[in-house]
């Protein structure tokens, strides 16, 4: 994948410049094939910021719609904070989009002013030397990146803040870390609109089930027009596309607390705690350390009920809490009874196996579905709206097998963790 550095970023603003029409007439100017632009993006989450972002630095004419604001408090991009890692086991195609998407996060970290990435570490730890670890190492190797193996000893010696009994390995990640959730989008939106896209707040109907996609309908009673339309509408896929994605997109209910750590103690805020992940027999804890002072982040990693992200309670539950606290005694003992400082009930937008979506609707070539983040999507944003945008333009001719609507079962069996 490309790579946004300060000569890149020179050539987006020579490319703008170059679209002198859009620039020196205003935005929205009919071009000779009586479009307004050559693609609307639907959904300003993470994915389609990014697809948005890379068509515009590609010098189409873009249109970003969101019917709540980049990363709002119901879109799965609208949480806190979202770990950034490249340990996928097998499933090396995630090392490579969550490696190749660092660059990119860097660069949006030195345009936001606050960070959008904290370079934290993260650490993965398991009871046993499981084939998840190996095969994770295999792929580090391969992909020549560094990931350091530490025995219990060594984690020990570096954590003593945590309890270590009944863990045998660690896998730990220097460069990578955490990623200032809302912040990274909303920077992101601004990036795009300071480099010529167009964003409104707009929300798009369903779009039906004729032969053609000519136009998007909004809720101003307005039709948008593009000559390719992506719909990036997180865990509304399936309202938006009922018929072909509404047994194929599972949308899920987590919860996610923050404690507050003992005033002055800094055992549980960078450097002293990394990110990191407990695979604890499958059944997976994660957090971030205190970040910027609102807490120590933990959440249960099982998918929650189905969950409506227009109409869900986000009010966490009495029982999510204790399950938590259970696991902090056992692992995070200082922790165990600190006060709960926020709670947010979020949604994952599962695919049946865990695998993201970016392909051509079916029918209609002109429309691209990207989505399913299945709780590890936030990470990737950056390649896969490179990968999607290159999709749009025919840069690249199909996706990969795995990232397609046909692989897709409408049974879940997580595989992707
Ligand atoms: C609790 C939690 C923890 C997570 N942790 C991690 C992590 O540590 N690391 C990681 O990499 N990933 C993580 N994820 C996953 C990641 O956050 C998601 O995969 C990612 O944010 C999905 O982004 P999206 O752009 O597909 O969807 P969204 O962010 O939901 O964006 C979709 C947008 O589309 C808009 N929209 C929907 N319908 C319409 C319409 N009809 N018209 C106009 N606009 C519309 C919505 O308003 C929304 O803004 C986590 C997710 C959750 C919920």
């Amino acid at each position: 994948m490309g790579k946004t550095t300060d000569l890149t970023r020179r050539e987006v603003i020579q490319g703008v410049a170059a679209t002198a029409a859009l620039t020196a007439a205003g935005q929205g100017v009919l071009a000779q094939d009586g479009r307004a632009w050559d693609t609307i993006v639907v959904g300003a989450g993470v994915f389609g910021a990014w697809t948005a972002w890379h068509l515009r630095r590609g010098g189409q004419r873009v249109l970003l719609l969101d019917a709540s604001g980049p990363a709002n408090a119901r879109a799965s991009s609208g949480g806190e904070s979202r770990m950034t890692r490249t340990i996928y086991g097998a499933d090396d195609v995630y090392t490579r989009m969550a490696w190749e998407s660092l660059e990119d996060w860097r660069w949006l970290s030195s345009r936001s002013g606050l960070p959008v990435f904290h370079a934290t570490g993260v650490l993965m730890f398991f009871g046993k030397r499981e084939p998840f670890v190996d095969q994770s190492i295999d792929a580090h190797k391969r992909l020549g990146l560094r990931l350091d193996v530490l025995d219990r000893a060594e984690m020990q010696r570096r954590y003593p803040q945590i309890a270590w009994d009944g863990v045998e390995v660690g896998l730990f990640e220097p460069e990578l870390g955490v990623l200032m959730a809302r912040r990274a989008v909303q920077t992101l939106v601004k990036e795009y609109v300071a480099a010529g896209g167009e964003y409104r707040l707009a929300s798009v109907a369903p779009p039906g089930d004729g032969a053609t996609l000519d136009g998007v309908r909004t809720s101003a009673d307005e039709t948008l027009r593009a000559e390719r339309y992506v719909f990036a509408c997180g865990p509304w896929l399936p309202k938006v596309f009922p018929s072909l994605l509404g047994s194929r997109i599972f949308p899920t209910r987590q919860e996610v607390f923050f404690f507050a750590p003992e005033s002055g103690d800094q055992r549980f805020a960078p450097p002293h705690l990394p990110g990191w992940a407990d695979f604890n027999d499958g059944d997976i804890y994660y957090g971030m350390p205190d970040l910027e002072a609102r807490g120590f982040k933990i959440a249960h990693d099982a998918h929650g009920e189905r969950f409506d992200p227009d109409s869900g309670d986000r009010r966490a539950t009495e029982a999510g809490l204790s399950k938590v606290r259970t696991y902090l005694a056992k692992r995070f003992p200082l922790l165990a009874s600190r006060p709960l400082v926020e709670s947010r009930v979020c949604q994952y937008e599962n695919s049946a196996n865990g695998d993201l979506v970016i392909d051509r609707h079916p029918k209609w070539p002109n429309v691209l579905i990207v989505g399913a983040g299945s709780g590890h999507g936030f990470k990737h944003g950056p390649a896969v709206g490179r990968y999607a945008s290159d999709l749009v333009t025919g840069k690249r001719d199909k996706p990969e097998p795995r990232l397609t609507l046909a692989s897709k079962g409408d049974v879940q069996h997580r595989e992707v963790h």
